[in-house]
């Protein structure tokens, strides 16, 4: 078992200085998620390989939190005490063939999985805008990808397998629907199994400078014009910016783009969802088709992309409230656009999960991808928040948001059934951390 020990820090409470700007290094730095705007309170990590290693570890510590590779945002991965990563158990476990299912150890990420079922001729049903994330970090917080039939990624799950706050391995099969949308509280996941299906070519066209007048007569058509349909734009004008569209191929499929897009041009060539980025780094688009892992991610399954100069917050709103949302988003185009990098839309079938956000509800996702200026960014989320507060509105486990937690809580009726698994699997609160504490109440 490898113990990682570097500076040893106090087991003071944690605030919400969690997603404060970030403090001076001192001489050791501490390690910090993927943006660099959360810096772990602790520098206990652990790594073990074998669930052997893992119930030792979780047995013999009181207080343990589970990380995936860190891509959060909002500190639902940090701990004062320790935390525990499963990148080493990263293995395929089995292919089911005749059920079509894949299990692996919860450490795997997306990229390495695609890799593995596109050379046995499977598939995902979809993937999220990049593939370094965990299997068993991104199903916690229901990250999901675009597509008014695709459900989000936690809505394939088939099965998973949970170390408790005992060191026992728990088999949620019969409980999925409570289980999938964990949020790191139930335990550390040590398997997920997740439905496949044949693999599949996609062909991708971008569109430019798409009217908002043209988004509100024809929205349901724009976002069922391909199998996941995102919008792309920066607020600064009545335009959006992009339509990137990705098509499934079918034996009866032309191949061919239509010129426009009702009024939105094709592009002539690749394009960066950024424009004036090179889009050397994003998939082919122009309608060449490829396999699904390479069209369905924005960008190459082989970029690595640096530590992130950048701050994310998305909200869920129902389907049916779509254009009203984004058109109160856009009534604050003053304050939002000085401090946006990109924004993008998104679709969500609805699942039926207790702790997701999409949870009886076709969604859509407004998506913000901000400079990193905590203080500008976190001055502009309560507005938008309460913009969207009449439709109910949603933040991602896994991003910035500013929500009251008293409104976060009435948003989720099955909060109460949540918190009684969370009793159940970790009676003492080993899993616990500030982040759910405040926010589950
Ligand atoms: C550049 C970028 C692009 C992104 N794009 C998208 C996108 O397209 N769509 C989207 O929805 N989100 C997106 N996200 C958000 C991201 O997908 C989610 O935050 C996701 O949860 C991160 O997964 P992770 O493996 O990094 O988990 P972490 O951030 O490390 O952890 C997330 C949660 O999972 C828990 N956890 C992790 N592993 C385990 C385990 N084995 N057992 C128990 N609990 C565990 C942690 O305790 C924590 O609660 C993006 C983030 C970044 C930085």
């Amino acid at each position: 078992m490898k113990k990682r020990t570097f500076l040893k820090l106090s087991s003071a409470i944690l605030t919400t200085a969690a997603i404060a700007p970030l403090q001076s290094c001192e001489s050791t730095p501490r390690r910090r998620n993927w943006a660099g705007n959360i810096t772990y309170l602790s520098d206990n990590l652990y790594e073990p390989a074998t669930v052997e290693e893992l119930r030792d570890i979780i047995v013999n510590n009181n207080r343990i939190k589970a990380q995936g590779t860190s891509h959060s945002f909002n500190g639902i991965d940090n701990s004062t005490f320790n935390f525990v990563r499963l990148l080493r158990m990263n293995q395929v476990v089995s292919l089911d063939e005749t059920n079509m299912t894949v299990t692996v150890q919860a450490g795997m990420r997306y990229g390495e999985l695609c890799k593995y079922l596109e050379a046995k001729g499977y598939a995902l049903h979809n993937l999220a805008s990049l593939p370094h994330i965990s299997v068993g970090g991104s199903i916690a917080t229901a990250t999901h990808g675009s597509g008014d039939r695709n459900g989000n990624l936690s809505s394939v799950v088939r099965g998973m397998k949970i170390m408790n706050a005992a060191g026992e391995v728990i088999d949620a099969s019969s409980n999925l629907s409570s289980t999938i949308v964990h949020l790191g509280a139930l335990g550390v996941v040590t398997e997920v199994t997740l439905a496949i299906q044949p693999s599949f070519q996609v062909r991708q066209h971008v569109y430019q400078y798409l009217p908002m007048s043209v988004l509100k007569e024809h929205f349901d058509e724009i976002f069922s014009s391909g199998y996941s349909v995102s919008l792309f734009f920066d607020w600064a004008s009545e335009n959006i910016n992009q339509v990137w569209v990705k098509k499934r191929v079918t034996a009866d499929d032309p191949g061919d783009a239509p010129v426009d897009l009702f009024g939105a041009k094709a592009a002539s060539k690749d394009l960066h969802p950024i424009e004036t980025i090179s889009a050397v780094n994003c998939t082919p688009q122009m309608g060449v088709s490829g396999p699904w892992h390479e069209r369905l991610p924005h960008f190459k399954l082989d970029f690595t992309p640096s530590a992130g100069e950048e701050l994310q917050a998305e909200y869920f709103v129902p389907r049916a409230n779509a254009y009203d949302a984004i058109a109160a988003v856009y009534a604050l185009r003053e304050q939002v656009n000085p401090l946006i990098q990109i924004s993008e839309v998104r679709s969500i079938a609805a699942d039926d999960l207790l702790m997701s956000p999409c949870r009886n509800q076709d969604s859509i996702a407004i998506h913000f991808t901000w400079k990193k200026d905590w203080d500008g960014v976190s001055k502009v989320l309560p507005l938008i928040e309460r913009a969207l507060d009449k439709y109910n509105v949603r933040p991602h486990w896994g991003k910035l948001f500013t929500l009251d937690p008293k409104v976060l809580q009435e948003r989720y009726r099955g909060l109460g059934d949540f918190k009684k698994l969370i009793n159940r699997f970790d009676p003492e609160g080993k899993f616990r951390n500030e982040f759910l504490e405040r926010n589950l109440g």
